[in-house]
């Protein structure tokens, strides 16, 4: 009989960094806030600084989003680059695409170089559509592919039935969590665990970092904790959404590889040693309170292929309005990266490299596109729908919810999430585990169960 575990794949059998947490005020010059794919790839690239550098992570290394991911290195990813063209036009989206394949080698170079043990695997790569209407899109697709040099080929998948199919072959997948441990292997900054950011005071030319004990003072500081827990600047509820995605892995032997559809339903599948990790049920945040009910519809998806589930787990990302990573200074001397769109191991890594570059004033090609000051037409209908969204989800939990607990963050109502064993919150993401320790943010605060 298989033990279900309630848990990504990658955290079981994962061995645990042990930073102690922060007990005394410090001061830095660069403090970068959140210790996921993001914060560790800005550690990395500042490796050669002769800055005073310090992490501070409220929960563990990479066990937040990055480590609930499905930990693949793509740039077929699904129709992020159509959502591009169209909102821009073809060369933004070649810049995009052309920072995806640069950042993929620039990861398997780093894995090589520093000797990392995560499972790295070459694989192929499909995107398939099952819906008539979209196969002149990814026709479409293929093209624009093969104008950027892309090697992609027609092709077929077993696992799917499919309308129309591409493969490319210079893709990979990896153990997103052995990857970010294997990045701070020759660290040789301080990185505090259990520690988390409440507040920052802007004082003359530094920040006043708050943690519940202590105080950071920095010159400059980096926001890599995925959703910010602060409103202001820049309204993130207002210009970002989040999707929630349902993931399993069971026992199938067969050749690695990686698929992924081209838009709705989303799934996404790849092979992980003897295991399928299957993702499907993805939903705006807002649109459906009952994770058991998605559970069940993805362990009835995975059954119809012939195998059970031994692992289940879920996890929410960010969404921009025009499919470009949140990467750059955010005000003054405060850097951030996130809004990766489902895309983040690459982005995240390219972000450490571009805020990095920014702070020691080297040229990147990258800053201007990802740029937070870039127009992209965040127009009063996009606010709207966020708006809406934000709403929807508070007046949702309100109504379906069935806890009395209040997210910290905004007030929302959390939500039992009976398949995990967690407090989920449908309007921002935040997660609670049982005991009402806050897992992932943007709230920065446990919960009190009394
Ligand atoms: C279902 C799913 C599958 C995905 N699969 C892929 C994939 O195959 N390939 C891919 O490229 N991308 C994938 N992604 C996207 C990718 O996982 C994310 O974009 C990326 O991991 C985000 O990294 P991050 O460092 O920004 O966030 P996180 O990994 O969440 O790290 C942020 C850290 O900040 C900490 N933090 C938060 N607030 C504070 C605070 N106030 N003080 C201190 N610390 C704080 C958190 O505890 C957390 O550890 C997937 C996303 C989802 C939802």
């Amino acid at each position: 009989m298989i033990l279900l575990k309630s848990i990504s794949i990658w955290k079981d059998n994962y061995e645990k960094t042990n930073y102690e947490s922060l007990d005394s005020d410090i001061d830095v010059d660069i403090l970068i806030i959140g210790g996921g794919i993001t914060g560790v790839s800005c550690l990395f690239h500042l490796k050669d600084s002769n800055l005073k550098v310090a992490l501070v992570e409220q929960n563990e290394i990479g066990v937040s989003v990055t480590g609930n991911s499905t930990g693949k290195l793509n740039y077929l990813q699904n129709d992020l680059i159509d959502k591009i063209r169209s909102f821009y036009d073809d060369e933004v989206a070649s810049m995009y695409l052309k920072s995806q394949v640069e950042t993929i080698n620039s990861i398997c170079s780093t894995i090589k170089d520093k000797n990392i043990d995560c499972d790295l695997e070459r694989v192929n790569s499909f995107l398939y559509t099952n819906d008539l209407s979209e196969v002149d899109k990814i026709k479409n697709l293929e093209s624009f592919l093969l104008k950027n040099n892309i090697n992609v080929k027609r092709a077929n998948h077993k696992l799917v039935e499919s309308k129309y199919m591409i493969m490319v072959n210079d893709t990979y997948i990896f153990n997103p969590l052995k990857f970010i441990n294997g990045l701070l292997k020759d660290n040789k900054y301080p990185i505090y665990e259990n520690t988390s950011i409440v507040k920052i005071n802007k004082h003359k030319d530094y920040y006043i970092c708050h943690t519940l004990r202590n105080k950071i003072r920095a010159k400059y500081v980096i926001i890599a904790s995925h959703y910010p827990y602060f409103l202001k600047p820049f309204l993130f509820p207002f210009k970002v959404s989040l999707e929630k995605s349902y993931l399993s892995a069971s026992i199938y032997k067969t050749k690695p590889f990686s698929l992924i559809s081209y838009s709705n339903p989303f799934i996404s599948i790849r092979t992980y040693k003897d295991y399928l990790i299957y993702l499907s049920n993805s939903h705006s945040i807002n649109k459906s309170v009952s994770c058991k009910d998605n559970f069940n519809e993805l362990i009835k998806k995975v059954n119809d292929i012939g195998v059970t589930p031994e692992y289940l787990w879920s996890n929410c990302d960010i969404l921009t309005s025009d499919g470009l990573p949140l990467i750059g200074v955010l005000k003054d001397n405060i850097l951030i990266g996130t809004g990766y769109n489902t895309w983040g191991l690459t982005n995240g890594f390219l972000a450490g490299k571009i805020l990095s570059d920014i702070i020691m004033k080297k040229d990147n090609l990258y800053i201007s596109i990802f740029s937070l000051k870039r127009k992209n037409r965040n127009n009063l209908l996009t606010y709207t729908s966020n708006i809406y969204k934000n709403v929807d989800g508070f007046i949702k939990g309100y109504i379906k919810s069935s806890s009395n607990y209040l997210c910290p963050h905004m007030k929302c109502k959390l939500t039992y999430n009976e398949v995990e064993n967690t407090f989920d919150c449908s309007c921002h993401g935040s997660r609670f585990d049982k005991d009402g320790k806050c897992i992932c943010g943007p709230a920065n605060k446990d919960i009190d169960m009394k």
